[in-house]
């Protein structure tokens, strides 16, 4: 057990230090980052490439306005680019997931002339009052409507449902490709490609918001690579900087004729810029997608086999992997914390979320596989 002093729900007090998938208290202790960094650093903390990008950086340029070309910025640009899928051919930093998706539901509806918005059930898109207005949970929302109107929710995952809701007055349908904070919802095979073909026939824009998917977590650049779809709209932020303040709007040809003026002061900086480009460059050269793949089916293996019958189900791709508990999550978020020092997240009451960087290796695997293991399923572990 841990004699360190933590807030509620086991977050220990006085971390000063990250490197690769650790965070170190003042006196030295580590925690293993199964979620605390909640996928914004899939490189690892102090990745060396973007650290070293950033304070050249911050030496030699932090501002000045959007409209003046810079360098980091277009490499940046670049990067990003060569990086969303085939059909994505131009793109918008701002400044958070939020802000992402708050343009990408405008760009929608300029491009399209339309207003409606068909959104998920327990999805999350954002807290600004058009993220809002297609996010799923009340709690969020009420005290604060109206919000941005022409909102319809469907049940996430039902192909008809869907279908049925897009007609020739939806702007767009936005979708996390496997849902994050609604608990690591994985949607049956076919579900984006449905969401495709009926935003073609309808005319309407497919917004994928990969702010917690992308950047290589799923196992694939983007979760929509996976799915063999290519949406209109691509939203993307947490991971993007490897941990600085940036989000980016992936769009196709006719979003982007079609879209009105979006911008914001700090949109695109020279310093989030360049943690961009190395976080981005780094982790296309370097091939860390295929690792999160390989690393995420080793981990979600050894969960089940662990863990059995001691929990509903482990499910999940790549390195965003839920584990559906019979008990409370924050319960065994604080224990891990507590009596094995891991940092994990819960998804709502029963789900524990793990979120690791992709630079986890099998070590970092076996210890979570362990820790839960005896958390949940002592017995279980005590006669293997
Ligand atoms: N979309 C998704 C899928 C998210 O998981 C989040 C953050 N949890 C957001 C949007 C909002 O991103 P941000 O907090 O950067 O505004």
């Amino acid at each position: 057990m841990s004699d360190h002093d933590f807030v509620s729900g086991g977050k220990p007090i006085g971390i000063e230090r990250g490197e690769g998938p650790s965070l170190y208290t003042a006196d030295g202790t580590e925690y293993l980052d199964a979620g605390a960094s909640y996928a914004c650093t899939p490189l690892g903390h102090s990745h060396p490439a973007v650290v070293e990008a950033v304070q050249e950086q911050v030496g030699e340029l932090t501002f000045v306005d959007s409209s003046y070309p810079v360098q980091s910025r277009e490499d940046a640009y670049a990067a990003l680019v060569a990086a969303t899928p085939d059909g994505l051919d131009g793109a918008w930093f701002c400044n958070s997931g939020t802000e992402a998706n708050e343009a990408a539901l405008k760009f929608a509806r300029s491009a399209t002339g339309e207003s409606k918005i068909v959104a998920a059930t327990r999805s999350f898109h954002g807290r600004t009052m058009g993220s809002l207005a297609a996010t799923w949970k009340d709690k969020y929302k009420k005290p604060y409507e109206p919000l941005a109107g022409d909102v319809e929710f469907v049940p996430y995952g039902d192909d008809e449902a869907l279908a049925a809701a897009v007609d020739d007055e939806t702007a767009a349908v936005i979708l996390e490709p496997i849902q994050g904070e609604g608990g690591v919802n994985v949607p049956p095979a076919g579900y984006l490609e449905t969401a495709r073909e009926r935003t073609e026939e309808a005319g309407a824009a497919l917004v994928l918001d990969e702010v917690q998917t992308g950047m290589g977590r799923t196992g694939e650049m983007w979760a929509c690579e996976g799915a063999g779809v290519t949406p209109d709209v691509l939203t993307t932020a947490k991971g993007l900087g490897n941990g600085l303040p940036v989000g980016a709007v992936a769009v196709a040809d006719w979003i982007a004729d079609g879209a009105a003026s979006h911008n914001a002061t700090f949109s695109g900086g020279p310093v989030v810029s360049a943690a961009v480009h190395a976080t981005v460059s780094t982790l296309v050269e370097e091939e860390w997608p295929a690792h999160a793949a390989e690393i995420g089916d080793y981990l979600v293996d050894e969960l089940e086999t662990a863990l059995g019958d001691e929990v509903r189900e482990v499910r999940g791709e790549g390195l965003l992997v839920g584990v559906e508990l019979k008990r409370g999550a924050n319960r065994i978020a604080r224990d891990l914390a507590l009596e094995h020092q891991i940092l994990a997240l819960p998804a709502g009451r029963t789900v524990l979320r793990l979120l690791p960087p992709l630079v986890i290796g099998e070590d970092e695997a076996d210890r979570l596989v362990d820790a839960l293991a005896e958390i949940i399923a002592p017995e279980a572990q005590t006669q293997s």
